[in-house]
């Protein structure tokens, strides 16, 4: 027993360096916007989530600072002891409104909300049934959650009836998991299928808006909107860090679940309180959203300008402003990234074991402009 416990840690290193799969991070200056300045260059950011500029918007920067100069920096506590504040009911109230759901429930970020809703709603006696390109954190709570975990192909109905109609039975209770915007691909779940799928087999149905709120649906208020499904019974899930420009995440639905989770959800009743200026500053951005509707108009127009012009390339399906390159090999789209980045265009390839193929990621911006679009265009054109 003389070897170190830990050399193993330096050879899965080198495993992961072979194989073109191995990440680190790279330093942004000064405030995100449609240009990012890194390496003292500036480039044109294809790789941010902020689809509608928010994140370095003055009215949610003043919020946060105002938040923070009345409350404090920290919330010193979890919801249940010292932590809650009128501030966070007031984004509970803002985020039920958008969605029009009976209530809702802020969390830390979106990835607590999905471990915590998924292991308080099923555990070993339940069946959870999965998108099989769900985000990690779905797949991370259904392993948390203890409950019998199956997998359904990509956006495949017909799999996921196969799979209800054979098990659905031998478990206590279902829920059914997708991403709604899947985050990856940028392409839409099939809501209205999966709503009257989950009502045939009594199961409960969690949809992840993460990358659709703010984005999808006329008000903004996600894919349940854009489906026309607002009103059903469903468990909301998403964050308020993607184009809500702020931290934390929150699920919306029934005033019965909402209560349920607050007594049964982990990642929220042990976890501390969403800081007051992440808070506030989530709450304006709601207002916004709901108000500034030529914002999402403009992202719209980025998107679907975009999609024409690039109709020549290898573009995966997408209906959202998530774009993806197919590319053959994690090398290659190594390269691809690194030509990007000389032609002054911010865009990370994205790799196994994130996704089962590499491809460039684009997510397009309200605030992205039509000549910045352009140089996007020829470099794709060019290869
Ligand atoms: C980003 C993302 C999350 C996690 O949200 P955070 O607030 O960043 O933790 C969850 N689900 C999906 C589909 C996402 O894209």
């Amino acid at each position: 027993m003389s070897n170190n416990p830990y050399s193993w840690i330096e050879k899965s290193l080198d495993t992961i360096r072979r194989a073109n799969w191995y990440r680190s991070v790279q330093t942004i200056r000064g405030r995100s916007g449609a240009t990012i300045e890194l390496d003292g260059r500036s480039l044109i950011n294809f790789a941010s989530n902020d689809y509608l500029g928010l994140a370095a918007d003055d009215r949610l920067i003043q919020a946060a600072i105002e938040a923070t100069k009345e409350f404090g920096t920290g919330s010193t506590g979890s919801r249940l002891l010292s932590g809650h504040r009128q501030l966070h009911r007031d984004l509970e109230v803002a985020i039920a409104s958008l969605k029009q759901t009976e209530d809702a429930l802020v969390f830390s970020s979106g990835y607590l909300a999905n471990l915590g809703t998924i292991a308080a709603l099923v555990g070993g006696r339940d069946l959870i049934i999965s998108d099989e390109y769900n985000h990690s954190s779905l797949k991370n709570g259904a392993k948390l959650s203890g409950a019998k975990i199956l997998s359904y192909t990509h956006l495949n109905i017909e799999d996921l009836r196969a799979k209800l109609q054979k098990y659905r039975q031998q478990y206590r209770r279902c829920l059914i998991t997708t991403d709604s915007v899947f985050s990856m691909d940028g392409d839409l779940c099939q809501l209205p299928e999966l709503i009257s799928l989950a009502g045939t087999f009594e199961s409960m149905l969690l949809i992840d808006e993460a990358h659709a709120t703010g984005v999808m649906g006329k008000t903004g208020a996600g894919c349940v909107e854009h489906f026309g499904c607002s009103g059903e019974q469903l468990i909301q899930v998403g964050t308020l860090s993607k184009a809500l420009g702020s931290l934390g995440g929150y699920v919306a639905g029934s005033a019965s679940l909402i209560d349920f989770l607050r007594n049964r959800a982990p990642s929220w009743i042990y976890t501390t309180a969403l800081s007051p200026a992440d808070t506030a500053a989530a709450t304006a951005a709601i207002k916004i959203v709901r108000e500034e509707t030529q914002r999402r108009d403009r992202l719209w127009q980025n998107v679907n300008w975009l999609k024409q012009k690039l109709s020549g390339v290898n573009l995966l399906p997408s209906e959202s402003p998530i774009m993806c390159l197919g590319l053959e090999t994690a090398a290659e789209a190594l390269a691809m990234a690194e030509k990007l980045k000389t032609a002054g265009i911010f865009a990370p390839a994205i790799r196994p074991p994130t996704v089962p193929t590499s491809r460039i990621r684009i997510s397009v911006m309200a605030t992205h402009q039509t000549d910045r679009l352009q140089k996007l265009v020829e470099v794709f054109d060019r290869n």
